[in-house]
């Protein structure tokens, strides 16, 4: 068996966190990365604690001539894809940036992985896809909407482009990961996520707000038709989002997929709402949060929560860690990220 993968935007939020399950899973890793949304010292990071030295390659994964010496060099038999941007708001500002690095940088990964060869490909997509779904929870089956921004967009032509590939180059085999809120960090506190810039996502604007970096959070919107006013959906944890990514592999090493193009829903199945988080978060760390109520933002759907039957049931996965434990993981990251600056 191949145990053997390259992770590109391996020093990324959750290209990171797969790093160091697949290497705990007995994986070798090759990172490749040219940190244009990531840090270096993710790669610190991963080294404290996994004990071992990634194999790292800095590059531009649109950059073919650079990840053809990638493949020449390491012959690893499956790839995780990661690289590309995930702004919302940015991808409507600059759609060009969106399209250029998110499916070029894809197209070049499969093109070369026709070329030499290799066999197994997780793509990292997103619960955008489903846009406002009709019916609550969505499974694989709900169809997808149109997307509402060149972000979406990239997600739902890059899971096209994976399928259509697969269909077209015998042996190679595809999993689209359709991730729902991801938040948290790994319990060492060793790694986590580094917004640049305003946090445009919920839990960082949290924990910033926490630290005293932002004044106050904004609560989008109290008059949803939910049970609390406020938007419901899926947070998952990352070290169990980044789980997902090694079973999704190994089921392709081990030939167990039953289609060579899948999709799965990577959710806890549970919907939680913008109130019931902050409380949590609060409560979780035994401290207060200076919150108040804004205008609904743009584009937000009211709710979306995943159903996972197929990822328990195909991938053997299911969420684990408690929310609560979650909220505490992301406060000790923002601590140690701030007592490191
Ligand atoms: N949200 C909020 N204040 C913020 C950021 C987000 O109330 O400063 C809400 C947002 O309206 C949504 C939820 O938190 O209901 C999750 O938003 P996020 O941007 O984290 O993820 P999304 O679901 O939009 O991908």
């Amino acid at each position: 068996m191949n145990k053997r993968v390259l992770v590109a935007g391996g020093a990324g939020y959750i290209g990171s966190h797969t790093v160091v399950e697949l290497t705990k899973a007995g994986f070798e890793v090759v990172i490749v990365d040219n940190f244009s949304n990531s840090d270096p010292s993710s790669l610190d990071g991963i080294r404290k604690i996994t004990g071992i030295e990634p194999i790292f390659v800095e590059a531009d994964c649109c950059d073919k001539e650079a990840m053809r010496r990638v493949f020449e060099r390491y012959d690893f038999d499956s790839v995780i894809h990661f690289a590309a941007f995930k702004a919302v708001g940015e991808s409507v500002a600059e759609p060009m940036k969106y399209y250029r690095n998110n499916l070029l940088s894809f197209v070049t990964i499969l093109e070369l992985m026709k070329e030499y060869g290799r066999h197994n490909v997780v793509f990292s997509s997103s619960a955008t896809v489903y846009g406002d779904a009709e019916v609550l929870p969505v499974t694989e089956l709900t169809p997808r909407k149109p997307a509402t921004s060149p972000y979406g967009a990239t997600k739902q032509m890059s899971e096209d482009i994976l399928r259509d590939m697969v269909f077209a180059t015998e042996g190679l085999n595809g999993i689209a990961l359709r991730y729902f809120n991801p938040i948290g960090a790994h319990p060492s506190a060793l790694i986590g996520e580094l917004p640049r810039g305003v946090p445009n996502n919920l839990v960082p604007y949290i924990t910033q707000t926490a630290a005293g970096i932002r004044e106050c959070l904004s609560i989008f919107g109290d008059d949803y038709p939910t049970p609390d006013g406020s938007c419901l959906r899926d947070y998952i944890d990352i070290v169990d989002l980044a789980r997902a990514h090694v079973v999704a592999i190994e089921r392709m090493v081990e030939g167990r997929n039953k289609e060579r193009y899948e999709v799965f829903n990577v959710g806890t199945g549970r919907p939680v709402s913008v109130f019931e988080l902050v409380k949590g978060f609060e409560a979780a760390n035994e401290l207060k949060l200076n919150y108040k109520v804004a205008a609904r933002r743009a584009g937000d759907v009211t709710a979306v929560w995943a159903d996972t039957t197929l990822a328990n049931e195909e991938l053997g996965w299911r969420a684990e860690r408690e929310l609560n434990d979650t909220l505490r993981a992301a406060w000790e990251w923002e601590k140690y990220v701030r007592g490191n600056k």
